[in-house]
Parts: structure tokens; sequence; C-alpha cells
């Protein structure tokens, strides 16, 4: 047979499983990798496709094969699910039983009602638009991406149980829910036959929230977790030690989720300590927090962000030093807890 399909000039280096960890997700049977990359900056319009390219190729070469996307990542919305799609098309195709790709609907998409929430309709109509931007058949997993009080919790997980029925999603997970709501969702699902794969909760050294309740409810239950910015969005990096540099997030107008004020000096003192105790350990304090946040034995994955892909071999690098001695955790306590 003659194939029209232009050679793709990309080809995965063959040694790609061989550095990175799969971890087995919750009690499930699917493995994913210790660290996994979130496309939810860098991938969208105002973003060179250039590198966006460049940082999903080197991912996937270090063993990164989950790709985390969401319904609103861009800007604009949809645009980091639209460039995922471009790279994909171009260059992953054959790739796509490696992959495990998830996107999410939950806050506001689009105008009206139907653009946000937990409902039936916002999330099925969602998850069609996004399967059509990022050209897939279905998603790995499909995440309702936070709690909606408005909508009884039964509409949404039989939404989510649909959207695996029919096809469009493998897996199903729950972002940014508390522990009591997160153990309802656990339960409905089950009733359903459809078993909550995940969480997605935000986890780093300066927001500990999961420790609270959540972590136990997720190991008894058999729920995996991918945590969310591992690096405080760059904070836990020696990025910002001498100033803010031009083009890092915190500089970058577009971005509304992380500016200067965030920076305090309170949390600058703390991250130059860890960046003193990172060093005597012989990594950077950004492999540091992604090994300290995987020492926590409720985290699945790491889900990290990366502008450049240097900064991805940096990130998966974590997984050379992910030991710490008991006065190395001591002092990570005592620098948190001033
Ligand atoms: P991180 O905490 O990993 O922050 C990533 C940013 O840190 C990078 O973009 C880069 O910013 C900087 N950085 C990364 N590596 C280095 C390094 N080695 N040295 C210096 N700086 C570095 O994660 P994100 O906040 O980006 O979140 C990761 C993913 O989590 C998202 O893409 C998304 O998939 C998911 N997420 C989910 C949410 C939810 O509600 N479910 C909410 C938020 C995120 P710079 O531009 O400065 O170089």
């Amino acid at each position: 047979m003659i194939n029209h399909e232009p050679t793709p000039s990309y080809i995965a280096d063959q040694n790609r499983y061989k550095q990175m960890e799969y971890p087995r997700c919750g009690l499930s049977g699917l493995k994913l990798p210790k660290i996994s990359l979130g496309l939810w900056q860098n991938f969208g319009e105002v973003d060179a496709q250039s590198n966006a390219t460049l940082i999903i190729q080197k991912a996937f070469d270090l063993g990164i094969n989950h790709f985390d996307l969401a319904n609103n990542y861009g800007p604009p919305y949809g645009a980091a699910e639209t460039t995922f799609g471009q790279v994909f098309k171009r260059n992953f195709k054959q790739y796509r039983d490696e992959l495990i790709v998830s996107s999410k609907a939950g806050y506001d998409m689009w105008a009206g009602p139907f653009g946000i929430g937990g409902s039936r309709k916002y999330l099925i109509s969602s998850c069609d638009q996004s399967l059509k931007r990022t050209g897939l058949e279905y998603f790995d997993i499909f995440y309702h991406h936070c709690p909606d009080p408005d909508t009884p919790l039964e509409e949404t997980m039989t939404a989510l149980d649909h959207l695996v029925r029919s096809g469009k999603a493998l897996y199903v997970g729950i972002s940014n829910y508390r522990p009591a709501d997160c153990l309802k969702a656990i339960k409905i699902l089950k009733q359903l036959g459809t078993p909550l794969l995940i969480h997605q909760p935000r986890y780093n050294m300066f927001d500990r929230w999961i420790e609270d309740g959540l972590t136990d409810i997720l190991l008894d239950e058999g729920v995996g977790s991918m945590v969310f910015s591992p690096l405080a969005q760059g904070l836990l990096t020696d990025k910002y030690l001498d100033g803010i540099p031009a083009n890092s997030r915190a500089a970058r107008n577009e971005i509304v989720h992380f500016n200067a004020n965030q920076i305090t000096s309170e949390k600058l003192s703390k991250v130059k300590q860890l960046n003193t105790l990172a060093l005597k350990r012989g990594q950077t304090l950004a492999q540091m927090a992604i090994a300290w946040n995987l020492n926590n034995k409720a985290v699945t994955s790491c889900l990290v962000g990366a502008s450049n892909a240097a900064q991805v071999e940096v990130s998966v690098d974590a997984l050379q030093q992910q030991n710490f001695t008991s006065e190395e955790l001591q002092i990570i306590e005592n620098i948190l807890s001033v």
C-alpha cells in the first residue's frame, strides 16, 4: 500500500524507557511515569510552536509518556490542545498507544451556563470539543477540573462514567476536590463501575494541604495522584534568587496566576536555604523539590511544567537522587515551618 503520509521527521529515542520509572497508579493496572508534563503554560498562541514541539519531543525521549491538558489551557482557551494536536499529528501519531493524554473540564470555558461547572451538558460537550482540537479519538484520562457545588456530585460522576462507556475516555479523574467530596466521588464511581483512577491536586513544599486528610483517603481507596505545580510555578528553583529574569513566568504579563507579588522575601529566604541543602545533596533545587514530592507515598507522578526542553531534562534527572535521610527531611521541615 502506498503511504501518502509524509515521513515524520521525529523518531523517538529508542532508549526512552530506560531512565524513567513507571509506578502503578493507585491499585489500577495503569502505570504512569513518575514525571509527567503539563501544557498549562508555554503552549498557547503567544508561544513559539517550534519550542513547544521541542519540549514535547524531549519529554517523550526521556520516558515522559503522559501529557496533561485542559480545555482552557492557552492563552487563549483551547490553544494548548490545538498546539498539542498539531504536534501529535506531525510527530506522534505512530506513538499513540504509548501515550497517556489527559484533558479536563470544570473551570470557565465558554459563555453562558453550559460553559462552566460540573453538569452533564458541560462535561460531555467540552470533551467533544477537546477531542476535536487535539484530533485524538479518545482521552486516556478525563478529569472534572474542580468541584461544582451547584451540581449534584451524582450528575458529574455519571457524566464521567458516560464518557468512558461511550469510548471518549479510558479512565476518569477529579482535580482540586477536598477530602470529603473526593470520598463521595470515589463511592459513586465505584457503584457506577468506573473506578476513580486519579486525583490531581496541587502539592509542593509551599502548599501541603493534601497531607491533611486527602492522601490518607487516596491510599486507603487505592486511588493514584498526579500532583501539579511541584516547583510552585518556578519559585522552588534557583531562578528567582537574584531577581526576576526576563521571560520567566513571573515576568510574563499574560500569565495571570503567577507574578512578582508572590515572590516574597519570606519565601525567598526559604528558597535560599532549600537551595543550599539541594546543592549539598548534589542536585538542583528543582530536582530536590520533585524528589521531595515523590517521597510522599500517595504521589504517583509529579506533573511538571517547562518553558524549554532543558528544563525537562533537569526535572527528569531528579530521579537520580530521590532518597532523603531523616536528617535532611527534618532540615526541610525546619526551613518550611518558620
Ligand atoms: P511547575 O511548578 O513545575 O512550574 C513550571 C515552571 O517552572 C516552568 O514553566 C518554568 O517556568 C519553571 N521551571 C521548570 N523547570 C525549571 C528549572 N529547572 N529551573 C528553573 N525554572 C524551571 O508546574 P506548573 O505550575 O507549570 O504546572 C504543571 C502542570 O500542572 C500544568 O501544566 C497543568 O498540566 C497542571 N496544573 C493543573 C491544575 C489543576 O487545577 N488541575 C492547575 C495548575 C497546573 P519559566 O517560564 O519561569 O521558565
